[in-house]
């Protein structure tokens, strides 16, 4: 239905389209085909205690091979998807692979990782969420603790008190809940506090001005201060570099996550990660104290 909408929007603009919307539609019609051609895949980028230096998670980030000749990155086709209902079948996807990926990680005895996946806005809205989540994990027979949501602050402004029952119930199956790109939207940060958070991740362009420019950690230090009165733990983005790693990690930053720890890749480059850190004996962080 929701792609003969599309298909009508389409015939309506037809005498003043652009490339850019015949692009777009190009890219509506190929992704609803994309699913049952199995086009569709996860990389998965590592998350890093920041205590132990050691993998404790992992971000699931999608990508699109896209009739085989090469990976699309999420940013080209998921705002599109984002206004059909593509989107539930492509997020459905997403939830749904990430537990069969760490059931075959558990079956094959190799060490796993809490896996976090992203939602999109309109698929928070559906109203139907946790049941999503709920059906994955049982199909698959995971426990709730391997998995965890990164939502927006978009996603809770629209309806709060629906978008708290909403977490609640997400959480009430067991699973984690972390509130993804802080600082970029425009919620209050009483929202820090009203919703059932466990985790707030440190958007990658406030990681990116450490070092910078002289006052270009406040925002970040100010979101890790936050987030610890909170009882939030706090997961930082977009590292890159060295001092930024160091710095971050004497702020009491949680968790990194960035290229300087890996960049998102498929599911068996952070398995030979995952095996070699378990023969490693334990480091101590590389933590430079100035
Ligand atoms: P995000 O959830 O904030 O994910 C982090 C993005 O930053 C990823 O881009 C990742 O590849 C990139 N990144 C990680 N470390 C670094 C770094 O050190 N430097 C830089 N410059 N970038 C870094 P990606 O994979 O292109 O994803 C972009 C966005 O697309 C994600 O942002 C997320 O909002 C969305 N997305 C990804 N997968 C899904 C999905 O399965 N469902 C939905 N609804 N959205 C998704
Ligand atoms: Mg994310
Ligand atoms: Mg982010
Ligand atoms: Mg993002």
């Amino acid at each position: 239905r929701a792609k003969e909408e599309g298909r009508n929007r389409f015939c309506f603009y037809t005498s003043n389209m652009n490339a850019q919307a015949v692009a777009k539609l190009d890219v509506e019609a190929a992704l609803s085909r994309a699913l049952e051609r199995g086009e569709l895949l996860l990389h998965y980028q590592p998350k890093v205690d920041g205590a132990s230096g050691r993998i404790v998670g992992a971000e699931a980030l999608l990508r699109w091979n896209r009739n085989g000749n090469g990976l699309v990155p999420p940013g080209h086709f998921i705002p599109i998807a984002e206004q059909s209902c593509l989107i539930q079948h492509i997020g459905a996807w997403v939830i749904n692979e990430a537990c069969r990926q760490i059931r075959a990680w558990l079956d094959a005895g190799l060490p796993v990782v809490r896996v976090a996946v992203n939602v999109a806005a309109r698929q928070f809205a559906a109203g139907d969420l946790d049941q999503v989540v709920a059906g994955a994990l049982q199909r698959h027979g995971v426990d709730p603790q391997w998995l965890e949501i990164e939502i927006t602050e978009g996603m809770l402004i629209t309806d709060p008190q629906g978008a708290t029952l909403m977490l609640m119930r997400i959480k009430a199956l067991g699973v984690k809940l972390s509130l993804d790109d802080f600082g970029t939207g425009f919620s209050s940060l009483a929202y820090l506090q009203h919703f059932p958070l466990d985790a707030v991740k440190i958007d990658q362009s406030f990681t990116r001005r450490i070092g910078e420019e002289p006052d270009g950690a406040a925002l970040v230090d100010a979101i890790i201060a936050l987030a610890h009165r909170l009882h939030l733990r706090v997961v930082a983005e977009g590292v890159e570099t060295e001092l930024q790693r160091d710095y971050l990690l004497q702020q009491g930053c949680d968790e990194l996550q960035g290229y300087h720890f890996g960049r998102p890749a498929p599911a068996a480059t952070l398995e030979q990660h995952l095996l070699e850190q378990t023969r490693a004996p334990l480091t101590p962080p590389p933590l430079t104290l100035t």
